[in-house]
């Protein structure tokens, strides 16, 4: 069949999904494609079913991107508050966890559900199960091939997300459109992700697996954050593993606080005041997990009763504690990542329409565009956002 609309998007998740319900909402019509069986997937898994949905603190300087400037319009066109006033409009309930990030009280579910019905109310249609195979340029706009024949569209959204998750229906579709339009398409990668060690990193580790730190600092070079770490049987999670390992590369050099919350030096001090007698792994274990006080006794510190240590010797384990050195090798790739970094170049896009600068009525929002939060519902509010912004023009 040759089918006409005027706006055509290729992805319903997050992004998709907003852009579709807004220039529905203007009148247009419009047409809203995906190859998966169901829409939203990344929705449905996100924030362990609960789906952290935003965070009433976003700013810019939540995300990475090639331009830092480049998601500020659309950031503050379409906000928090905005995206809450929905949820609130259906009723959904929701809590906030730490730090602003809002969470669903029941199932990520009901905001694939909103999504839904606020397409259904605004007159968008969805089709599931619909890839697309081939994309040209006509004089009205342009002519896609999808599996349920040719569709005509006046504008063109490419909200195809990153290539996280494959087995959700990631696909490298978006950045192949976008070089075929003349787009750049800076390197991508996995991020939000788990680290890895290996060798004698791996082997000085590998029995923690299970031990969790519920605060511990991660940090590159100026950048850090402060969250939970756990070690795994491969490296390092936990969210604040996953914050920094979207601005470590191989080779960099990662530092990890292992107790943030407390003066270890002084602490320790303190200690050889209180119980001399005490060994300093059986000290340590009242301020580290068990475990792990006693393999970073075995690896660098002779644990010996505490009397028998300097002023100057417990301040230099206290230093080392807290900036202790980790030789990561790598990440556990697409598979487990939350998000894409890299994508389209922002360059080539207009901040506040997502529109090609260089093909009139091409668009591209979401994860596919080179924007990138940090964890803690930053990446949803960006897709929210970049999916209005195009939404109010497509
Ligand atoms: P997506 O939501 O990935 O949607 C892209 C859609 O395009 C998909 O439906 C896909 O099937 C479709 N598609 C792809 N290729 C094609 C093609 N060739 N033809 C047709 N359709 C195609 N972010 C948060 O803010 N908070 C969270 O709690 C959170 N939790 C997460 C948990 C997990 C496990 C993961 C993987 C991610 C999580 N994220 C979270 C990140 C967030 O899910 C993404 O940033 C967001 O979904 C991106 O939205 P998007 O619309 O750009 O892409």
């Amino acid at each position: 069949g040759r089918l006409k609309t005027d706006v055509l998007i290729v992805g319903a998740g997050a992004a998709g999904l907003m852009c579709a319900i807004t220039a529905a909402r203007r009148g247009r019509r419009v047409l809203v494609v995906d190859h998966a069986n169901r829409v939203g997937k990344k929705i449905l898994m996100s924030g362990g079913g609960r789906c952290n949905f935003t965070n009433t603190g976003t700013s810019p300087a939540n995300y990475l991107s090639a331009n830092p400037h480049f998601a500020k319009s659309a950031l503050a066109r379409y906000t928090p508050a905005d995206f809450v006033a929905l949820v609130e409009k259906h009723g959904i309930a929701y809590h906030e966890k730490e730090l602003g990030q809002l969470f669903c009280d029941d199932s990520s579910k009901q905001i694939v559900r909103l999504l839904l019905d606020e397409c259904a109310a605004a007159g968008v249609r969805v089709e599931t199960s619909c890839g697309v195979e081939r994309v040209r340029r006509t004089d009205e706009g342009f002519a896609v091939l999808t599996a349920r024949g040719e569709v005509h569209a006046e504008s063109l959204v490419v909200a195809t997300g990153g290539l996280s998750i494959p087995s959700m229906g990631a696909s490298g579709f978006g950045y192949e459109l976008a070089r075929q339009f003349g787009h750049a398409v800076l390197p991508v990668r996995a991020a939000l992700v788990p680290l890895t060690l290996s060798g004698k990193h791996q082997e000085h580790y590998a029995d923690l697996a299970g031990v969790a730190l519920p605060l511990a600092g991660t940090r590159v070079g100026k950048r850090a954050f402060r969250a939970g770490l756990l070690f795994t049987h491969r490296g390092l999670s936990g969210p604040s593993i996953l914050q920094i390992s979207s601005y470590w590369q191989p080779g960099d050099d990662l530092r990890l606080d292992l107790a943030p919350d407390v003066g270890l030096g002084d602490w320790l001090v303190q200690q050889r005041g209180a119980r001399p007698a005490a060994e300093l792994k059986n000290v340590l274990a009242d301020a580290l997990p068990k475990r792990l006080a006693q393999r970073l006794c075995e690896l660098v510190f002779e644990s010996r009763p505490m009397r028998q240590y300097r002023d100057a010797d417990l301040r230099e384990i206290g230093r080392q504690l807290h900036d202790w050195p980790i030789t990561a090798s790598g990440t556990e790739g697409y598979r487990t990542a939350e998000v894409t970094l890299g994508g389209v170049d922002t360059d080539g896009l207009s901040s506040s329409t997502m529109q090609s600068r260089l093909v009139p009525g091409l668009y591209f929002i979401g994860e596919v565009v080179d924007v990138t939060g940090w964890l803690g519902g930053y990446n949803f509010q960006w897709a929210w956002a970049s999916g209005h912004a195009a939404g109010e023009v497509a």
